[in-house]
């Protein structure tokens, strides 16, 4: 018997694995390249020849900021070609959401420094280093399915940038590093070309299990569209509602709407945040 492994699959070069064609030769069909590669060779074969691995492809920089995120876009995430590990199976300590003022990007999964964190999807990684904005040992995986994985605050970094990973692979162990205050968590985001969003949209931390195998994003559920549209400003000694006004260029009456708390007459003290947008 063929091992899953060994058997031959056949990729549309444009798009995605469509055909089980074992034929083992290049070929014309239906307008479109088809390549036949073993099991084993497939993930490099399909990086080889796909744009998902070299448009905004880099290493240096972990946020590439595309231009808009799309009003709605089908994900595709898990095709019959594709697997999925959870990275790591503990409780969430805190979720996709505004927290503190900032919008808090990923989902934030309990562990300990030796546990393994797993690669969701197969990939290539785009980002293995220590990250000085907060992320610490920050790795970044970019899948087939078009989505960047994040997992951050790692103790150790088990991989290399530009290595092809299959879901499961150990990619490091957990920690805490880039973490002033907590403890070891792995703060893990989902991003579609940049823009992230709610994790547990296709994953069930709790359950082990993945939500499905496609779905439609809207424009609002990617967090950038939130966290662009709010700012906020810490008041220092001096500073009045009409200061603000001038300073974000906007109006009194439109901060005072987008701070149900604050009134007119309200005293603006020292230290108070303010949202200006
Ligand atoms: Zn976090």
């Amino acid at each position: 018997m063929i091992s899953l492994f060994e058997q031959h699959f056949v990729f549309r070069i444009d798009s995605k694995a469509i055909c089980n064609d074992i034929s083992g030769v290049w070929k014309n069909c239906a307008n479109s390249v088809y390549i036949c590669v073993k099991r084993k060779n497939y993930l490099k074969a399909f990086a080889d020849t796909s744009s998902i691995f070299t448009k905004n492809w880099k290493n240096s920089t972990f946020a590439y900021k595309d231009k808009f995120p799309p009003d709605s876009v089908l994900i595709t995430y898990l095709d019959d070609q594709d697997k999925y590990v959870i990275p790591v199976i503990d409780r969430i300590n805190s979720g996709f959401k505004l927290r503190n003022g900032t919008f808090h990007k990923g989902l934030d999964i309990h562990l300990t420094r030796t546990t393994p964190v797993k690669a969701a999807f197969n990939g290539k990684v785009r980002y293995a280093r220590f990250n000085t904005g907060g992320y610490g040992n920050l790795v970044i995986i970019r899948h087939f399915n078009g989505l960047e994985t994040y997992y951050a605050h790692l103790s150790r970094l088990d991989v290399k940038e530009d290595q092809l990973v299959q879901a499961g692979k150990v990619i490091g162990l957990g920690g805490n590093t880039g973490v002033k205050w907590s403890g070891p968590h792995l703060h893990f985001e989902v991003r579609y070309h940049d823009f992230a969003f709610d994790p547990e949209k296709i994953f069930s931390i709790k359950d082990s299990v993945l939500l499905g195998d496609k779905i439609l994003l809207k424009k609002a559920d990617f967090h950038s569209v939130i966290a662009a549209s709010r700012k906020y400003h810490r008041i220092k000694s001096g500073e009045t509602l009409s200061y603000l006004a001038v300073r974000y260029n906007t109006t009194v009456s439109k901060i005072l709407k987008i701070n149900p708390k604050l009134n007119i007459n309200s005293i603006i003290g020292i230290g108070m945040k303010i949202r200006v947008r």
